[in-house]
């Protein structure tokens, strides 16, 4: 990235004795849609709110669009907001909501504003909208109006907090694919918090997985799920199933799977605990009675069925080891789910397995 619309480095944050941020450097390119992933209390909030300028930085640097933003005020950097609770003005109409951040702007007479603030509510999908109480709207019509009242005022970059998380699942997902329509109509950058790494991987560019404070991995999508750095992030970035490996010259063993060439192996990663062999669960197949086997195959026993309607999630314990092995396959008309008990047998390719050392 040669020109980064958003660069911080060795940024650091400390609340009291308490090390928020550590040593975070990021750089974000214009038009990007960039999230950060993350369990509860990682500092993505905090990340946010530093770019913000909501939050000081105990050490480091924030710049945007190549000038140093650190000690500037959130009203004066070229940012908005966008917050999990909608903060919307229930007293107000979704018009007067949505033009409120432009009542100063001097600049500006009232036909230019409400101009701005229709075409702000069209691109939300509340045309016609501008007379309602704000009050009299629901969940996700909120999150329009406050995405609107956001968007009004043209900022280089979005920040949306966990902006989804109040609205119901058909809704959530309704809106995660407007937003990524409504991003890459506009253009803008957008910064997204969330702890739900489904949401990540659907809407992002790029993402930056963190923890305690530190970003433990910046990939791609399909990157971060297929070539995760280390187990905590592999773990964190959907089901991985592990088993206990142990690594010799050139090759890898593990109780089920057997010897496997080192450099058969899929890919190579990071163990924060001790060498373990790694799969996702659609990286595998079961065999239903009858199908030829490929190359390598385990027998095994299904010990738990989860259906879906169009997947079914199997536990299965390869035989010679107690552990249980998370399979998702897809449901095909014409053939039986299997059953508790059922034997079955576990198809790999050694291309499938994430070793950690
Ligand atoms: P969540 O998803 O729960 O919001 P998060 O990853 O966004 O989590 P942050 O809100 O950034 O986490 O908080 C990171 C850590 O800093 C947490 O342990 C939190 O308790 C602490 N923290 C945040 N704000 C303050 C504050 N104003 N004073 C003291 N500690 C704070």
């Amino acid at each position: 990235m040669t020109d980064p619309l958003i660069r911080l480095r060795g940024v650091n944050k400390y609340y009291g004795d308490y090390h928020a941020l550590r040593d975070v450097d990021l750089d974000i390119a214009a038009g990007e849609f960039f999230s950060l992933l993350g369990p509860s209390g990682c500092g993505k909030t905090t990340l946010l709110r530093t770019i913000a300028g909501f939050e000081g930085v105990s050490g480091g640097s924030v710049a945007i669009g190549g000038r140093d933003m650190t000690r500037v005020p959130p009203n004066k950097r070229p940012t908005n907001m966008v917050f999990q609770s909608y903060a919307i003005f229930p007293h107000l109409s979704v018009a007067q909501n949505v033009g409120f951040g432009l009542r100063k702007r001097s600049d500006l007479n009232d036909d230019a504003r409400r101009a701005m603030v229709a075409d702000a509510l069209d691109m939300v999908g509340l045309e016609g909208y501008g007379g309602r109480a704000a009050t009299a709207l629901s969940g996700g019509q909120r999150q329009r109006v406050a995405l609107a009242r956001a968007l009004v005022l043209q900022p280089k970059v979005l920040l949306l907090d966990e902006p989804l998380s109040a609205l119901d699942r058909k809704m959530r997902e309704q809106m995660q694919e407007e937003l990524i329509r409504l991003q890459r109509h506009i253009g803008i950058t957008f910064i997204l918090v969330t702890h739900d790494q489904e949401e990540a991987l659907v809407m992002s560019d790029r993402i930056a997985v963190m923890f305690d404070g530190a970003i433990a991995q910046l990939a791609e999508a399909e990157d971060l799920y297929r070539r995760p750095v280390d187990q905590r992030v592999a773990q964190f970035i959907g089901v991985m199933n592990f088993l206990p490996a142990a690594v010799a010259a050139d090759s890898v063993d593990a109780p089920g799977l057997g010897r496997i060439p080192l450099d058969a192996v899929g890919v190579r990663a990071r163990a924060n605990d001790a060498p373990t062999i790694g799969f996702r669960p659609e990286a595998v197949t079961l065999l239903f009675p009858g199908q030829d086997a490929p190359d390598r195959v385990t027998d095994a026993t299904v010990a738990e069925v989860v259906y879906y309607g169009d997947m079914t999630y199997y536990d299965v314990c390869l035989d010679g080891t107690d552990a249980k092995l998370r399979v998702s396959m897809r449901n095909v008309y014409g053939r039986e789910v299997m059953e508790i008990g059922q034997r079955t047998r576990l198809a790999w390719s050694p291309g499938a397995m994430v070793l950690f050392t």
